[in-house]
């Protein structure tokens, strides 16, 4: 009946029954745009959540954020209502990382009705990308910076395209009302925090920021503002007006509109981003992918993100062995770096917008498949080598190495009524694209894309260049269930180490029964290549133990200490635990 129901009214579904643990729930969305139907998509009855009494809670990377998403909470605001207002003030005040000009995935829980649904703000190419778009005139990838520094890297912003879409469906107070706070901040100003600073100064020595960045610096237009003094920013103040206003709209047609396409088309290196590109945008709403991990029901984002697939992957490869009997320990952190090396491998290779490209997403995930690849784990020695799987449906593929970005946060909210909202939010790399339009920084979110469209054996990348594409993201915000009831909500920004940090956080505190905080503060360890380890905070007897196994670290740069993992569990007393990555500057803060 209520999966019914759901279908007439559009919506793509994956409600909650009572007992969920093994039922993968990954099936096809219903927004135009959406991909096609997996084979075996289950109608599940709702379980609603109840009475909730847990209370509510917002931890982000950024307490002004955090305190504007619980002042829409306490006048009566929803999830959807308080993460509009985090984006909003996090687009100011934390603009290296994500903003109005870049884009964004939402993992929503209606409470009321047992509904799981993910909203998909993802940046989209524009109509005049061509597989070549990274690529010289010889035929060679271009060099990053450069590619990240030019127009050819900013696709359509999707961010508040994809809040509007979710407000309109589960918001409680008017559109305009989450704004005020950045709104509020951006005329009056706000105090330079020792990170924006940090940040300001890191793209200040690599390669500066543009004239329209001279909010963020001292009248000289190059040094950065100092610590703990007043940032004022009256063009994003006017954007956020306009906003309020107009909605995505704004962002459609219009003087923010052009003033976008013109920043894109500049010199050097113009992209061809358009009027055209930015009227035919469009969010999408998805149904998650979500499976089972022991009594759990973890579910997260489909393509255009890897993210949902390639935590499922990591849990259902770790899940045959026996975790919390090995805690955190060696031979714990043994077999979940084994398990990442297998995800990846496999991500990399068949991940990608599966609007362009067959995914094999059930296969993926398949259960026995990942027996399959568990059992290529030895108890006490890494794995020589690694090589991607042949998951169900797979059709051959190359694989691409595609880098990391530093641009991105992840939040969450639980509003008290008990709706969740676990969002990634991205700019892709610190500042994006360096390129700003209405006191907001641009995307550079298109060099998530394969610089090259096919690999050295000649074989074609999923996640080439193509116009009207999504680039494949590994934005991972993530819901767990329990018994139909809402567990914990957890995500990171981290470029693909995002994969990483993210199924560490549930290891944690699903197989080593930790807090959220003590999970979130457990070292990050990322096994894509020769493996990453935050060497301050990784006990080094393990370490030693680990290389004893055969695992080769990698030295020199290093993405250990980048993660921004923002969590909240619900406590077996019924309780809210919140927790904030002490690598950014955020907070958690409960409303009971
Ligand atoms: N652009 C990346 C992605 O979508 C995220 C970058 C980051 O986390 O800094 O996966």
């Amino acid at each position: 009946m209520r999966g019914a129901m759901l279908l007439r009214r559009g919506l793509a579904l994956c409600s909650l029954p009572a007992l969920v643990a093994l039922a993968g729930c990954a099936s096809a969305g219903s927004a135009s745009s959406s991909p096609p139907p997996l084979a075996s998509a289950p109608v599940i009855e709702a379980k609603p959540a109840g009475v909730w009494r847990s209370g509510a809670m917002v931890a982000a990377a950024n307490p002004l954020a955090v305190d504007a998403g619980v002042e829409v909470l306490q006048a009566g605001g929803s999830a959807v209502d308080s993460a509009i207002a985090v984006q909003a003030v996090l687009g100011l005040v934390e603009p290296q990382s994500s903003g109005l000009g870049g884009g964004a995935f939402m993992v929503h829980y209606e409470a009321a009705t047992g509904d799981v649904i993910t909203y998909d703000g993802r940046e989209v190419a524009p109509q005049g990308a061509t597989p070549d778009l990274f690529l010289n005139p010889d035929g060679r990838p271009m060099g990053f910076i450069d590619a990240v520094r030019s127009g050819r890297s900013i696709g359509v912003p999707g961010a508040v395209a994809m809040l509007e879409m979710a407000h309109r469906e589960h918001g409680r107070l008017p559109w305009g009302q989450p704004w005020r706070a950045a709104e509020r901040l951006a005329e009056q100003g706000f105090t330079v925090s020792p990170r924006l600073n940090e940040m300001i100064t890191a793209a200040v020595t690599r390669g500066g920021l543009p004239p329209e960045a001279a909010a963020y610096l001292t009248t000289d237009g190059k040094t950065p503002l100092a610590v703990g003094s007043r940032l004022v920013n009256p063009r994003y103040a006017s954007t956020v007006r306009l906003i309020v206003a107009r909605g995505a709209a704004a962002f459609r047609e219009g003087p923010l509109a052009e003033e976008i396409v013109a920043a894109v088309r500049r010199e050097p290196t113009p992209g061809t981003l358009s009027l055209e590109d930015l009227r035919a945008y469009r969010p999408n709403r998805l149904e998650p992918v979500c499976g089972g991990y022991r009594v759990y029901l973890v579910c997260g984002m489909r393509p255009p993100s890897s993210g949902g697939i390639a935590i499922l992957s990591v849990l259902g490869t770790v899940e045959n062995f026996d975790l919390a009997a090995m805690g955190n320990t060696a031979a714990g952190w043994h077999h979940f770096i084994e398990a990442q090396r297998l995800a990846y491998a496999d991500r990399d290779t068949y991940v990608a917008d599966d609007r362009y490209t067959q995914v094999p997403l059930a296969g993926l995930i398949d259960k026995d498949y990942l027996r399959s690849r568990a059992r290529l784990i030895e108890a006490d020695r890494a794995m020589r080598t690694v090589e991607p799987g042949s998951p169900p449906g797979a059709k051959p593929r190359g694989r691409d190495a595609t880098g990391n970005g530093t641009g991105t946060s992840h939040f969450v909210v639980v509003d008290g009524r008990g709706n969740v909202v676990s969002m990634t939010t991205t700019v892709e790399g610190l500042f994006g694209s360096r390129r700003m339009a209405g006191g907001f920084f641009l995307n550079n979110q298109l060099t998530d894309f394969s610089f090259r469209p096919v690999d050295d054996a000649g074989a074609a990348i999923a996640n080439a260049v193509a116009p009207g594409k999504k680039p494949r993201s590994s934005m991972s915000p993530t819901l767990v269930f329990r018994d139909g009831k809402f567990k914990l909500a957890v995500g990171s920004p981290g470029g693909n180490s995002i994969i990483a940090y993210v199924s560490k956080a549930i290891i944690g505190m699903l197989d080593w029964n930790l807090s959220p905080q003590q999970a979130v503060e457990l070292p990050n360890l990322i096994a894509r290549g020769p493996i990453e380890a935050e060497t301050s905070r990784a006990d080094p007897q393990m370490l030693e133990t680990l290389a004893g196994m055969g695992h080769v670290f990698r030295t020199g740069r290093n993405q250990g200490e980048v993660s921004g993992l923002h969590a909240v569990r619900v406590m077996a007393d019924g309780r809210l635990a919140g927790a904030a990555d002490p690598r950014r500057e955020g907070k958690a803060v409960a409303l009971n």
